[in-house]
């Protein structure tokens, strides 16, 4: 399987004159399949060029690729098919990091649903309990009491990035070759198509109980063209969408998102923005206004807040979240979310600090 994103179109730029007459444009893809996907979406030089015949208006991308670390020139035959025509460019684009997909779920909207969760956060919740969510892409978390001290991980690493996580590109390499399991690639990359044939075995239950899929994240909404890509074909089907989202991100992307999306379930922290930047790591104005621009637009939505022991659960915020959830336009679900546990060892493992507010929390 190939995956492919445009690096950039030398259109004007450079027009090479083919010994067959032909004019000849270069192209720039990240070139990559399977097993390259990760190191080559970090290592820019990676880059696998193509040359396009100059009348045909479509890119190619060669089917018989060769090695994605040598900067290559193509020319391809007279013969060769357009990718485009054949559909293929459409299902190569449609990929995304997630983390995670499950099944039977019950807590995120209505009925029996499938949680697709997506990589990469622009917040930074200091309760979070999905923090391998946060990069945009894959990464290795390490559990060191598992190790037996074998030192495969460091044998087959080709970056010295074992014990230097700065310089890993997520290839997965040391997990696979860990007999112990004591690395674990989190996040990898999936076709919209492979998403949707995971959801869509479960549409009998959907249909049942009113369910459906659910984007979850992570941040959904900071993989826009994936999560259009992957509504557009869960609408298609008939099944039942919804996104769980911060509402950080342009409102251009809620325009593009909302007619796709049956059910929105929108967090809503904190109203004190400096105290939201300070625990989250942005602001909230955006995501306020977001809300209440989507209010209008006559969105299903529901807001949710995780009441955090000693954040937002005094009576004065919840008094005033409660108060901005019934000043938007249209009637809408308010749910309180009970805190629970961050789980600091996911922090240990994923080589981030753990933050101040830790499992001692508590659940209430
Ligand atoms: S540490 Fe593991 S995942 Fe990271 S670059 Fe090395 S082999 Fe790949
Ligand atoms: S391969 Fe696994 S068990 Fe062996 S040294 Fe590396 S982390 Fe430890």
């Amino acid at each position: 399987m190939l995956y492919g994103s445009l690096v950039r179109e030398r259109f004007p730029l450079r027009r090479i004159q083919r010994r067959d007459g032909l004019i000849a444009v270069v192209v720039e893809f990240h070139r990559v399949d399977a097993h390259r996907v990760q190191p080559c979406l970090y290592r820019p030089e990676h880059r696998y060029r193509v040359s396009i015949p100059y009348r045909c208006i479509h890119s190619f991308v060669p089917p018989h690729s060769s090695s994605p670390s040598r900067r290559r020139h193509v020319f391809l035959p007279k013969a060769a098919g357009c990718w485009v025509a054949m559909g293929k460019w459409k299902s190569m684009q449609a990929s995304g990091w997630i983390f995670d997909i499950q099944r039977f779920c019950t807590h995120d909207g209505p009925g029996i649903r499938t949680v697709v969760f997506l990589q990469g956060c622009p917040l930074r919740c200091s309760w979070c309990h999905n923090p391998e969510g946060w990069t945009p892409r894959g990464q290795v978390a390490i559990y060191p009491s598992k190790c037996i001290g074998c030192g495969r991980c460091a044998d087959v690493c080709r970056n010295d990035a074992v014990a230097d996580r700065g310089r890993c590109v997520s290839c997965g390499a040391c997990c696979e070759a860990c007999p112990s399991e004591s690395r674990r690639l989190i996040g990898r990359i999936a076709t919209a198509d492979e998403v949707i044939a995971t959801a869509m075995r479960d549409q009998p239950f959907y249909v049942t109980s009113g369910g459906g899929v659910t984007l979850s994240g992570g941040e959904p909404l900071s993989q826009p063209e994936f999560s259009c890509g992957l509504l557009r074909q869960l609408k298609e089907r008939g099944a039942h969408t919804a996104v769980e989202t911060s509402g950080f991100t342009d409102w251009e992307t809620l325009v593009r998102i909302s007619p796709l999306t049956d059910l929105f379930l929108y967090d809503i922290k904190l109203l004190d923005s400096s105290r939201h930047a300070e625990l989250c790591g942005v602001g909230n104005e955006q995501i306020l206004a977001n809300a209440r621009r989507l209010s209008q637009s006559g969105a299903h939505i529901v807001f949710r807040t995780p009441v955090v022991p000693g954040v937002n659960d005094g009576a004065e915020e919840m008094r005033r979240i409660g108060e901005f959830v019934a000043s938007l336009p249209g009637l809408h679900q308010h749910e309180l979310l009970p805190y629970h546990g961050i789980g600091a060892g996911k922090y240990a493992a994923l080589g981030l600090e753990v933050p101040l507010l830790g499992d001692e929390c508590g659940n209430e």
